[in-house]
């Protein structure tokens, strides 16, 4: 059975871009209006607010709905109580983060960015077709200079706790 934890809806809103899940009525319209809920059954925005509600914290930070986003904000144009679920999804992420929870496919970009200064290293079919359609080379990247500033931010302390 699921354990709940009463005050994860205020550890959420205390965050910097957790606060919309107080205004959160559950009408769904987020979900109606989301192009990713369109094609992604597991994706659900009215869902993820009524787990942060209820206090599913584990359920959550286990799970690949925080995930699935891309941040188009159209949620936020839909929603009558300005509950912005785009940016609670990065909250929820920050927060999984923090614990070690990072699905393997933004591990691997993650680690990517840090070692290559690139979330996704350019295949060599791809850089032959760059060839062929007359791109040039493809731009150079100081990896040194990304690096320094992802240790700033700790990023690099936040990938090394990914299970
Ligand atoms: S549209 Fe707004 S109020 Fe309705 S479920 Fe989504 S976040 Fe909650
Ligand atoms: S910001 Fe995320 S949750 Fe909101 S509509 Fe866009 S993809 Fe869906």
């Amino acid at each position: 059975m699921s354990h709940l934890e009463a005050h994860f809806m205020h550890d959420v809103a205390n965050t910097p871009r957790g606060s919309g899940v107080l205004a959160c009525i559950q009408c769904g319209r987020c979900t109606n209006s989301c192009p990713v809920a369109r094609i992604v059954e597991e994706h659900n925005p009215r869902k993820l607010m009524e787990m942060i509600i209820l206090g599913l914290r584990s359920d959550l930070f286990g799970g690949q709905l925080p995930w699935y986003c891309l941040s188009c904000f159209t949620c936020l144009d839909r929603c009558p109580q300005g509950g912005d679920v785009g940016e609670t999804m990065f909250a929820i992420r920050n927060l999984a983060v923090k614990e070690g929870n990072i699905p393997d496919g933004i591990l691997v970009q993650a680690k990517s960015l840090f070692e290559n200064g690139r979330v996704v290293v350019a295949s060599r079919m791809a850089l032959v077709q760059r060839e062929r359609h007359g791109l040039g080379e493809e731009p150079s990247v100081d990896v040194e200079a990304v690096q320094k500033i992802l240790k700033k931010t700790r990023f690099d302390k936040l990938i090394s706790k990914g299970k």
